[in-house]
């Protein structure tokens, strides 16, 4: 791979244009959307330019790869954010190094976090994952499911629900991928309604940034319009 450090920021850049033009047509301010720079599959030395690019927020999906490279960079001090499946044997990986989980779905997983994060002395912000697309094979609780989870996991002190997240329908069109977007929406005033505070709406990848900005997306995470082909 011959990608440099120029070639990351140019990329930046390029999806810095299509989230402020994206925000801008439906009249939002692209400076309250965040961008996760997904950096799962890709080597430390590609990490080391998104960080020096500006990018502080980075998103793995497997815990022993997030050890493995948050151990690397300690020094550049970044912002880990897991977005895969989190097996309770390997809480103690995530509790150590993440500052937000947006995959949670099993309050199993969550109660082995608590733990850990009491061991480590830490907190985490949390999104719940929502299975909007319905697909079998998709991780994410249902959407009649999300206030019971909410709920339980309001009474571990160390997570601290911030919002929910969701994977639209793979290779879905446009209408579904927008209809996942507003599914989580809805159930975010599901929550609301039952006195659960969620902000954070994260929805939103290379493909389809797009209608997630223009369905309330507030945090994107984006991996290979910004590092390229995984
Ligand atoms: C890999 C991944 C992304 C990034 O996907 P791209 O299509 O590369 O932007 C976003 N969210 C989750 C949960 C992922 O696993």
């Amino acid at each position: 791979m011959h990608d440099d450090a120029a070639s990351f920021a140019s990329r930046l850049a390029t999806v810095r244009g299509r989230i402020e033009r994206a925000a801008r047509s439906v009249g939002r301010d692209p400076g309250e959307i965040r961008l996760i720079a997904v950096s799962k599959t890709f080597p430390v030395v590609r990490i080391r330019e998104a960080l020096a690019a500006g990018c502080r927020d980075l998103g793995e999906s497997r815990a022993q790869e997030l050890t493995a490279k948050a151990a690397e960079v300690a020094d550049l001090n970044p912002r880990w954010v897991f977005l895969g499946p989190v097996q309770t044997n390997k809480a103690r990986d995530v509790a150590r190094w993440a500052h937000e989980v947006q995959s949670l779905e099993r309050i199993e997983v969550a109660t082995a976090l608590q733990r850990r994060l009491e061991t480590a002395e830490r907190t985490l912000d949390v999104l719940l994952q929502v299975n909007t697309s319905g697909e079998a094979s998709k991780s994410g609780v249902a959407s009649s499911a999300v206030v019971d989870l909410a709920r339980q996991v309001m009474g571990l002190d160390r997570l601290r629900i911030r919002g929910l997240m969701t994977i639209a329908t793979l290779g879905g069109d446009e209408a579904e991928t927008r209809r996942c977007f507003r599914e989580l929406v809805r159930v975010q005033a599901d929550l609301r309604q039952a006195g659960v505070v969620a902000p954070d709406l994260s929805m939103g990848m290379s493909g389809d940034l797009e209608l997630a900005i223009a369905e309330g997306a507030t945090t994107l995470r984006v991996g290979t319009a910004l590092f390229g082909g995984r």
